[in-house]
């Protein structure tokens, strides 16, 4: 999507820490982090939030997963463990508008969320 901050990142048309990839999905540095380890991970193909799942791209989401899972063990963070978080719409608390899996660690977190 021409002026989706998130595609703009994956056409590399604004710099962002990469830090994995895969075919379809790519992961990099949160600019604010929460937590010594904040990792966005996104599907390469523009899809505005979970409310964009259907029979054919859900399998998206096991995709964006299975990065986040060799990131947390390339980091050390399956030991301890770590959070997942999505946020979808205004009530969810979700900014931007290209669907995005925080992956969240190096802390202990809290529970419930804000
Ligand atoms: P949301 O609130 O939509 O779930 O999360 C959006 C996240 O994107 C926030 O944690 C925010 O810090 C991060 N973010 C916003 N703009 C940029 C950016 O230009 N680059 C990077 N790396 N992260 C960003
Ligand atoms: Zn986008």
């Amino acid at each position: 999507m021409k002026d989706c901050l998130f595609c703009k990142i994956v056409r590399k048309e604004i710099p962002a820490e990469i830090v994995a990839e895969n075919t379809n999905c790519i992961a990099f540095k949160d600019i604010d982090p929460k937590a010594p380890v904040h990792i966005l991970i996104i599907p390469k193909k523009h899809l505005g939030s979970t409310l964009d799942f259907t029979d054919e791209n859900s399998w998206l989401l096991a995709d964006m997963g299975l990065l986040s899972n060799s990131i947390s063990r390339d980091l050390g963070l399956h030991e301890k463990g770590y959070r997942w978080v999505i946020n979808t719409g205004k009530a969810g608390g979700q900014a931007v508008d290209h669907l995005h899996l925080h992956l969240l660690g190096g802390r202990q977190m809290t529970w419930p969320p804000g």
